[in-house]
Order: structure tokens, then C-alpha cells, then sequence
């Protein structure tokens, strides 16, 4: 089994990324390192950075590439990913962190950037039928246009529908990420280190896709 990887994986929101993260991680026991998670962390904890970064996620906008940046750098040199490798998810945002990263990487580029392709429509429906509890967080899958609010199963709070999972709210989110990612697509692209893999089917069969992928690409380097 190929021992260590070195990923970057890109998707929509709702292509079942995080799952995929989780279970890639396990698989080639490496870190999964999300920029997202990393910064609701200060968030919750207040620190300086948390303040600052709460500011703009709230506004929808993008952490500035330099802070960012350090942010991962110092992420990257901690043992586990020095010794294993990453997966790095959220980040690269831009393609200015993208080359960032190269730099940071000397002498050892990556091996793959993963675009786990899901279609627009199906993240939309996918987003759209998602139903959350209050109280404890428990997620939910509503029937198609299914209004109702329901009883958490584990604690018998409300589920509903959060605020910016609505198809406006998600439509706008898609539009924002296709707009950042695509050049991003292109950056990976020309470097021959892209492979976009359909994320389609059941989570197992989208897992054998990647470490399919993921191996050859480790094979070869
Ligand atoms: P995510 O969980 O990856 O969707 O990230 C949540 C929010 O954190 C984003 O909407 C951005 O405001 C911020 N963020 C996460 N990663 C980055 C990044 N690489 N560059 C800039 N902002 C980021």
C-alpha cells in the first residue's frame, strides 16, 4: 500500500468532500488539514485571527491570501504532515495561495489535486433537502419540497431548515465557488496535476475512484 500522500482536493459544496477527507485520512493515514475548520476554530476560541476571520466569513468574502498562507505553512511543518504528507482541503482558494503553496512544497510538489466532480443540480437538491437539528446538530434528509418541521430522533428538537441552506442562498454559493475555482482548475491543469473524479454513486464506489486515482499518481512520482 502507497505509504504518505500529498492532496489537494477541490469540490463543491455538497459533493461529499468532508466525508471523502475523513475517509481518505484513515486510508493513507495522513492529516486532513480544512482552512474552514482551522479558522471556525479560532472563531469559537476568539483569538485575534478568530475575530478577524469571523468578520468575513459572515460577509461571505475570502481571508486574505497572506494570512492564509502562514496559517497553512505553519499547519504543514508540524510532524505528521512533514513525515505522512496532507490532504488539504479549502485551501488553495486563489491561484496566488496556489502558487504560494508551490513554494512552501519545495522539494516535494504534490502528487494529485482532486476535482471530486459532482453536478451543480444534484448539490442543489442534495443541499436543499438538508434538515438539521436546533438543539444537538443532527442532520436530516427531507422529502422533496417536504415543509414540515420535525422532532430530532436523538433529542427531540426542532429540524429544520438552516437559513443558508435555502436554493437562493446555495445557488449564490455555487455561483461563487465555480468563479473561484475555475481558475484554480485551469492553474492544477496546466501543471498536469489535476484528475477530476466523478463523485457521483455510493460513498464507497466514489472512495474506490479516488484511491485509484491517488495511487497512480503516487506510483508514478
Ligand atoms: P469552508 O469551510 O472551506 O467553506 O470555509 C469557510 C470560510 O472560511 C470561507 O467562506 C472563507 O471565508 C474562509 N476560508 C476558508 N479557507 C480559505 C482560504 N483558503 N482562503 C480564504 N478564505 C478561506
Amino acid at each position: 500500500m502507497i505509504q504518505g500522500v500529498r492532496l489537494v482536493i477541490l469540490g463543491r459544496q455538497g459533493a461529499g468532500k468532508g466525508t471523502q477527507c475523513v475517509r481518505l485520512s484513515n486510508h493513507y493515514v495522513v492529516p486532513h488539514i480544512s482552512t474552514g475548520d482551522m479558522l471556525r476554530a479560532a472563531v469559537r476560541e476568539g483569538t485575534p485571527l478568530g475575530v478577524m476571520a469571523g468578520e468575513i466569513m459572515n460577509a461571505g468574502g475570502l481571508v486574505p491570501d497572506d494570512i492564509m498562507v502562514g496559517i497553512v505553512d505553519e499547519r504543514l511543518k508540524r510532524p505528521d504532515a512533514l513525515k505522512r504528507g496532507f490532504i488539504l482541503d479549502g485551501f488553495p482558494r486563489t491561484v496566488g495561495q496556489a502558487e504560494s503553496l508551490g513554494g512552501l512544497l519545495v522539494p516535494t510538489p504534490l502528487d494529485l489535486v482532486i476535482d471530486l466532480d459532482v453536478p451543480r443540480e444534484l448539490v442543489l437538491e442534495r443541499i436543499s433537502s438538508r434538515r438539521v437539528c436546533r438543539d444537538c446538530g443532527a442532520n436530516y434528509a427531507a422529502a422533496r419540497n417536504d415543509p414540515s418541521v420535525r422532532i430530532c430522533d436523538r433529542c427531540g428538537g426542532d429540524v429544520v431548515q438552516r437559513d443558508d441552506d435555502t436554493p437562493e442562498a446555495v445557488n449564490k454559493r455555487l455561483d461563487l465557488y465555480d468563479s473561484q475555482t475555475t481558475p484554480l482548475i485551469n492553474f492544477y491543469n496546466a501543471q498536469g496535476l489535476l484528475a477530476v473524479i466523478n463523485g457521483v454513486g455510493h460513498p464507497d464506489h466514489v472512495l474506490d475512484r479516488l484511491v485509484a486515482a491517488i495511487d497512480a499518481a503516487a506510483e508514478r512520482r
